[in-house]
């Protein structure tokens, strides 16, 4: 069993001070499973394999960028009473927090996953940032740089089916009677992954540019397809990126006849369309799927990945 899951033996034990404690004592017998996610596409992964049989509440609302989720009273009571929490340990230090109160058995994708490390360019890149401001997300941003590891692992379909499979079994453990729902709910998820994984292999695989330039950091798991992902910010969409930075980064559209730099959905667009601008490129969405906003309202991780890659073979003439 993964070391990460904490033993249900004193699960339920509830949070002093919340009214909602008797509540949810009273009526325990038909109390489902209660899941909470850092951000959407964890939530996503949950609502797939708990079909009908567990409840899951996202805790970034829509349009709200993860990285910098702060949260309401209402959250923090739905993670004090959660029986299952997935994260990843540094991403959301506020969500960290608020499950040291929790008995939530805590699915941590980094614990479970193999995330790719940060390079060294990249902790550089933090380092000065927090020599710069003393901003009110410097402390979140330095939690997310203790981490080491790259959080954007669902953007690799292989990972996602991989912590599909890991949901299941926690929800099994907590919830046994709809074990084999759990697991026939993520070998579905699993084989629709599979499927976007061999159309990105083939679609990518003969692009005549390899270099992408993007808004922020979160695309390197995409390197496996054989594209080269360069960030204009850094793993966190809120650090500011060096002039120097800027200006080899525009040396790189003129060198490689990069067609598109791309902007996300949820961070500004202006450092994006302000180097677009200089180089005389366009720009254009790719979307990093860290929620939904209003103007992907209605797509799904699904489509959003087919979003992307429909983006990344026009700009890149796949
Ligand atoms: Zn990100």
């Amino acid at each position: 069993m993964n070391p990460s899951f904490r033993s249900l033996a004193i699960a339920l034990t509830c949070f002093v001070g919340l009214t909602a404690c008797s509540q949810a004592q009273s009526d325990s017998e038909t109390t489902t499973t209660e899941v909470v996610a850092g951000f959407y596409p964890l939530a996503y992964i949950a609502e797939q394999v708990a079909g009908e049989d567990a409840s899951v509440t996202s805790l970034a609302t829509p349009g709200q960028e993860p990285h910098d989720l702060e949260l309401s009273l209402t959250q923090t009571a739905a993670i004090a009473e959660a029986d299952l929490a997935l994260i990843i340990h540094g991403f959301q230090p506020a969500v960290d927090d608020a499950l040291e109160q929790s008995e939530a058995m805590v699915l941590s994708a980094d614990k479970t996953l193999p995330l790719r490390k940060v390079d060294a360019e990249d902790e550089h890149q933090g380092e000065e940032d927090e020599h710069e401001s003393e901003s009110a997300t410097s402390e979140e941003e330095h939690a997310e740089e203790s981490l080491g590891l790259d959080p954007h692992f669902w953007l690799d379909p292989n990972l996602v089916a991989d912590y599909g499979s890991d949901v299941a079994s926690a929800l099994s453990e907590l919830d046994p009677e709809n074990a084999a729902n759990y697991k026939e709910r993520a070998t579905e998820l699993q084989q629709k992954l599979e499927q976007l994984d061999s159309e990105y292999a083939e679609s990518l695989a003969g692009c005549e540019i390899k270099t992408v330039v993007v808004s922020h950091n979160a695309f390197a798991y995409l390197e496996s397809y054989g594209l080269r992902f360069e960030a204009i910010a850094g793993l966190s969409p809120t650090e500011e990126p060096s002039p120097d930075g800027l200006a080899s980064l525009a040396k790189l559209i003129r060198e490689e006849g990069i067609t598109t730099v791309f902007t996300e959905t949820l961070a500004s667009p202006d450092l994006s369309e302000t180097l677009a601008r200089d180089t005389g490129v366009g720009t254009a969405v790719l979307d990093p799927i860290e929620g939904i906003s209003d103007e992907t309202a209605g797509s799904d991780y699904f489509t959003l990945m087919r979003d992307n890659l429909t983006a990344l073979t026009q700009a890149n003439s796949c």
